[in-house]
């Protein structure tokens, strides 16, 4: 599309070293950052299992559920079924779901894998800068800071993942 569309220039040396520039002053201005590569964080989660600030976040979180739903790279949905009175017809119905609810891991037996506030924290965590990091080898926050803005009770996904990264080194 750019090449058949727009019009475009090739960018010189000089349009290069505007665009560094004016990259490393936005990046200078957020304040709020990460304390380590990115890349690392899985090596930091795969140790924090036990890490205390899920208990601490256990006794903050509401379970509400926000800080998934805005989030850009959530995609978690359930499928239920809406019967009809007459109990021989109805909706097979999708809507959205969120891994810090209360009954998101429960099973058909009844057991609920993640029944604290705590545990489906430390998932969400392990969802974005673990497991899929693991697997595709690329993050799974974009770093909108959404989840933080939207969070009743502030709490701050930038503020955790740096806890859980000072914790870990304690440990070293
Ligand atoms: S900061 Fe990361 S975890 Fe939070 S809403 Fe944005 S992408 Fe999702
Ligand atoms: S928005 Fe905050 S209080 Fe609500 S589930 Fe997420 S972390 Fe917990």
């Amino acid at each position: 599309m750019i090449r058949n569309y727009a019009k475009y220039k090739d960018a010189s040396e000089e349009d290069r070293e505007k665009f560094l520039k004016l990259k490393n002053e936005r990046e200078g201005k957020f304040e709020n950052k990460i304390k380590t590569d990115v890349s690392n964080l899985p090596l930091f989660f795969k140790n924090a299992d036990n890490d205390p600030v899920w208990d601490e976040l256990n006794d903050r979180c509401l379970g509400c559920g926000r800080c998934n739903i805005v989030c850009p790279t959530c995609y978690c949905f359930d499928v239920y079924d809406c019967m009809d009175l007459n109990m021989t017809s109805g909706e097979r119905c999708r809507e959205w779901d969120a891994c810090t609810l209360k009954d998101f891991a429960v099973v058909s037996t009844g057991e609920n894998f993640r029944s604290t506030r705590g545990q489906r924290l430390r998932h969400r965590f392990n969802r974005k800068f673990n497991y899929l990091m693991t697997k595709y080898n690329a993050s799974f926050c974009v770093g909108c800071g959404r989840c933080t803005r939207s969070c009743p009770v502030n709490i701050d996904v930038v503020e955790t993942v740096n806890t859980i990264i000072k914790n870990n080194r304690n440990h070293e």
